[in-house]
């Protein structure tokens, strides 16, 4: 029977495509493409053309059927979005989760990751990390979010657009304070950055030099510094007298 392949495509540096994935996606039956445009240019850039199919958040749901009944006949298909891995902040989870229920055969082809790639250079801890998408984007909701993760000991990952990576670093300072941050900008292109700092001193930068707002990024943010022995202790003891309490001890 036939496999969806999903396959990352490149986030920026169009020679980070895997030859594994250059190779299928001149193979498969059926491309299925977030954007088919975005996608043409990358299949154009390896001279292949095989069929394409739109597959983004709007339409997933209806093309389950379709993708299956391709699969049943045997066929290959390739799951991709316009950038990266698909179905981490991309379409894709609704297909795969639907087509592994009805037992399909579904095979990664790795490769970049804008996530991974961040950590990889950022000299954050990497041991446990927590990635949280992209934030909420009204100011309220999105500082309620950061609020309920204030105490997690995790390095945490967050994707950001350019439109909002200023707010996004206010509230950062407004919840968290003088947290170590580090921004990876245009991972994999021509001004690929990293710069490092508390929110503030980033805003500082950014005011300074404009274009450090512009591009894509991917925001780390250090984890809350890991609770003393003695303020565990406390915490222990508390929740043991309340227990006792509780319990009539
Ligand atoms: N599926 C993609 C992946 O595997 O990373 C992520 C797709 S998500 C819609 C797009 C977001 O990923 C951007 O807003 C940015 O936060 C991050 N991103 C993608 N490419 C990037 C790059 N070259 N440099 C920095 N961040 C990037």
């Amino acid at each position: 029977t036939g496999v969806l392949y999903v396959v990352a495509t490149p986030i920026g540096n169009l020679d980070d495509l895997a030859p594994r994935a250059a190779r299928l996606l001149g193979e498969v039956d059926l491309v299925a493409a977030e954007d088919t445009r975005h996608t043409s240019r990358l299949l154009r850039h390896l001279g292949v053309a095989p069929p394409l199919l739109s597959l983004h958040e709007h339409n997933e749901a209806a093309r389950v059927e379709q993708i299956d009944a391709r699969l049943a006949a045997g066929e290959a298909v390739a799951l991709v979005s316009d950038a990266g891995t698909p179905l981490i902040s991309d379409p894709g989870f609704v297909l795969v989760r639907e087509l592994r229920a009805r037992g399909r055969r579904i095979v990664p082809v790795p490769g970049a990751c804008a996530l991974v790639a961040a950590l990889s250079a950022a000299g954050l801890p990497t041991d446990r990390f927590l990635f949280q998408g992209f934030l909420p984007a009204k100011g309220g909701t999105r500082r309620g979010r950061l609020e309920a993760l204030a105490e997690r000991e995790e390095t945490l990952v967050f994707y950001e657009s350019p439109h909002r990576i200023r707010d996004t670093l206010a509230d950062l300072g407004t919840v968290l304070g003088e947290r170590q941050v580090v921004l990876a900008r245009e991972l994999t292109k021509t001004f690929e950055t990293f710069l490092e700092g508390t929110p503030e001193a980033l805003l500082a930068r950014m005011a300074d030099d404009p274009d450090q707002a512009r591009g894509e990024f991917v925001v780390m943010v250090a984890g809350a510094a890991p609770k003393s022995a003695d303020e565990a202790a406390s915490v222990d003891a508390d929740a043991l007298l309340s227990a006792m309490l509780a319990e009539g001890v």
